[in-house]
């Protein structure tokens, strides 16, 4: 695939989301997700919510993917994704992989594996029938459901 079958436009989840403009079948490779990566940071705990997410993409290894270089930056998160992104240790890549057949036209989103802490401080608005209402990693959503049932005050 040389040219890329996606595109940025404006999203009905958040600001600018990444879209098809060519049909992907389960499995296929969507687009590479390409930033900086490092192993040092440290979980984000600052309360001011920022565009730029860093991705464990790998246990202990962090990507930044809001570069201009980086083709899929604009993917949302979902807690019913179409996408997953998949790091290959032997090309050193990371690249967004369709985990459910996708139309031409669909956005594409995935699950940005947050943890708690961090899903306190970015809201998810997929509008999914199981969102959350917070972006975490779907292994945790169980857990913050009951989080939030008891330290629920406002919203
Ligand atoms: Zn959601």
């Amino acid at each position: 695939m040389s040219e890329l079958s996606v595109e940025s436009k404006a999203s009905p989840i958040e600001g600018l989301g990444l879209f098809a403009t060519h049909p992907f079948l389960v499995g296929q490779k969507i687009a590479p997700y390409i930033g900086p990566t490092t192993d040092k940071i440290t979980t984000p705990k600052s309360s001011a919510p920022s565009p730029t997410y860093w991705l464990e993409i790998k246990p202990g290894l962090w990507l930044d993917g809001s570069s201009a270089q980086n083709p899929a930056r604009h993917a949302n998160h979902s807690c019913a994704p179409n996408a997953e992104l998949v790091y290959d240790d032997t090309t050193h890549e990371a690249w967004l992989i369709a985990i459910r057949d996708i139309a031409t036209g669909n956005e594409i989103t995935f699950d940005y594996g947050f943890s708690i802490a961090e899903g306190l401080f970015h809201s998810c608005q997929c509008k999914d029938a199981a969102c959350t209402g917070r972006i975490v990693a779907a292994p945790l959503r169980p857990a913050l459901r009951r989080h939030l049932r008891f330290s629920r005050s406002r919203d």
